[in-house]
């Protein structure tokens, strides 16, 4: 495994340097300071490892490193001239993760490249966003993986645009939209939805009625023999200021038959992701008058109310009347209620419309590889990184982070590439090239024989491993499919012939040829592989 992560990692350092990038390698430990000065200390939350030296002064264990590179960027460059400039590292990143899970997919340790590139200008800034967008391409497909670059929410990193690399796979726990009939992809998170059209129908005076137990969107809409279409969804939150007694209530209203999307909800409120939890009901019902099961947005007070843009254009819809076992009838936006926030809340689904062209959208899922952002001035400005332009005039540096999870592609690349036996590496990152198995390791002539084909690929530049170990056949083949090596070339007894087995990993079938034949095989179709 290690062997083939340091394959990846070459394959990084090669399109980053080519795209003109620098490796430098900074320190994972880093000094409190610097994340209070971009508020990154509090926004980063729980996930950030915390802990203090023997004078009780604040570090952390880098999850990222904007605000390293920024600081060592604005102590270092004072002058246009010096721009542009893209400086990368392959380091440890540590992260409480709330679900570490799968392995290396999602760790509280592991390695990732982060690049971050540092302008005079938006259009510089352009440029280098789309020469990382692709040297990730290039990187990705010399790895071997099927993946899509897909606009990405920009997360606790903060910025203007993102694009995540998404290698596709039924495992993976990012979920993108895409069109077929147009360029539309973004994650799931990310996506925009389209309202439907708004409601005719004139406004209905409003009417409560009583809808005993009835506290799913299912259960009012079906005692009430309406349309899940026609129901309003209430959603209770508590949300954290940075002072740790400050709070506020929050409830969000979408369509019945719709979902919430966390992030659309979280970036609306503009907060951390952490900062927000679902209410406790009787604690949040005696501040604001909801009513677990019964909320809507006509009785509720001292709560921040956001609404679901669709809302606006619909008619008659049934709500909570925040009273038990009572619902209220043609609740109208507008004249029964306000929102403090009205945006798009929803969550794409598959076959919604796509937001670019209005056909039926597909989803997919996959395993996030890497993420490019145009950060812009948001480090710059909060940390004072500035140059002085032509006319010595001190301007902002435009910003903007590239980031691929080294060890998460590994895992990728296992996903993508195995059978029931095991791993099938693509060439590009197998640990070895090609293995010779010896089948009876006490016999001398397969021994002689399986020496003079290692001997001939070592020379060639191969990349092989000779398993001479003292062990039963099965056992030696086993251990070669699970490890995926592409070439195995099996000496056995026709050895005392001159004859071998040459098999590929990715194939069932094997031929018998002589054992030069073999090498000279291995040796041409390692180097077509490698040169793909
Ligand atoms: P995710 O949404 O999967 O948590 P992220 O948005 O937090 O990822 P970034 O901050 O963009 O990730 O980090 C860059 C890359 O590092 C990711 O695209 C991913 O490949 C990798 N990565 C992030 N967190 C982990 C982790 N806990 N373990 C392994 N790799 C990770
Ligand atoms: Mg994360």
């Amino acid at each position: 495994g290690y062997r083939s992560l340091r394959k990846i990692e070459g394959i990084i350092r090669e399109e980053m340097d080519a795209a003109g990038a620098q490796e430098i390698h900074m320190s994972a430990l880093q000094p409190a300071e610097l994340w209070q000065e971009s508020g990154r200390w509090y926004a980063y939350g729980p996930e950030m490892w915390r802990l203090k030296d023997r004078n009780e002064r604040d570090f952390c264990l880098g999850p990222t490193h904007e605000e390293i590179f920024t600081d060592i960027v604005r102590d270092e460059v004072s002058s246009y001239r010096q721009l542009p400039l893209n400086l990368y590292q392959i380091q440890t990143k540590y992260r409480d993760e709330k679900r570490p899970r799968f392995g290396l997919m999602r760790s509280r340790e592991f390695i990732m490249k982060d690049a971050y590139s540092f302008d005079r200008n938006w259009e510089g800034l352009d440029k280098s966003y789309q020469d990382m967008y692709g040297a990730y391409e290039k990187v990705f497909t010399r790895c071997g993986l099927v993946f899509r670059a897909v606009e990405a929410d920009t997360g606790a990193i903060g910025g203007s645009a993102s694009h995540e690399f998404t290698a596709l796979s039924d495992v993976g726990e990012s979920e993108i939209a895409y069109c077929d009939h147009c360029d539309m992809a973004a994650t799931t998170e990310r996506a925009a939805c389209v309202d439907d059209a708004p409601d005719t129908e004139s406004e209905l005076p409003m009417e409560k009625v009583v809808t005993p137990g009835t506290k799913t969107i299912e259960e009012v809409a079906g005692f009430l023999k309406v349309d899940q279409k026609k129901t309003i969804k209430a959603l209770l939150f508590k949300v954290y200021g940075e002072a740790e007694d400050q709070f506020e209530y929050v409830a969000a209203f979408i369509r019945g038959d719709r979902e919430l999307n966390m992030t659309k909800l979280v970036n609306a409120l503009g907060i951390p992701e952490h900062a927000i939890e679902f209410a406790n009901e009787n604690e949040m019902g005696e501040a604001t008058g909801a009513v677990g099961g019964f909320t809507g947005p006509t009785g509720l007070h001292d709560c921040k109310i956001v609404v679901d843009s669709e809302l606006i254009g619909q008619k008659n819809l049934v709500a909570g009347a925040c009273e038990v076992d009572h619902h209220i009838k043609n609740v109208n936006y507008d004249r029964d209620y306000k929102g403090d926030i009205v945006t798009d809340l929803k969550l794409l689904k598959v076959g919604d419309k796509c937001p670019l062209c209005g056909a039926p959208v597909k989803m997919a899922r996959g395993i996030a590889v890497g993420q490019v952002f145009k950060l812009g001035t948001k480090y710059s400005k909060s940390m004072g990184a500035y140059y002085k332009d032509e006319n010595m005039e001190s301007q902002l540096i435009i910003m903007g982070c590239y980031g691929i999870g080294v060890t998460r592609t590994l895992a990728a690349i296992v996903e993508q590439h195995h059978d029931d036996n095991g791993i099938i590496w693509p060439m590009s990152v197998a640990p070895y090239h090609a293995i010779v198995t010896i089948v009876s390791s006490g016999d001398e002539v397969q021994t002689a024989l399986a020496e003079a084909i290692y001997q001939e690929l070592q020379k060639a530049g191969v990349e092989a491993v000779l398993d001479d170990r003292n062990e039963r056949p099965g056992v030696k083949f086993k251990d070669a499919d699970i490890l995926g090596i592409p070439v195995r070339i099996t000496v056995g007894k026709k050895a005392a012939e001159g004859l071998v087995e040459y098999k590929l990993r990715k194939e069932a079938s094997f031929t018998e040829i002589s054992g030069h034949e073999a090498a000279a095989q291995a040796i041409a179709y390692i180097a077509s592989e490698l040169n793909k």
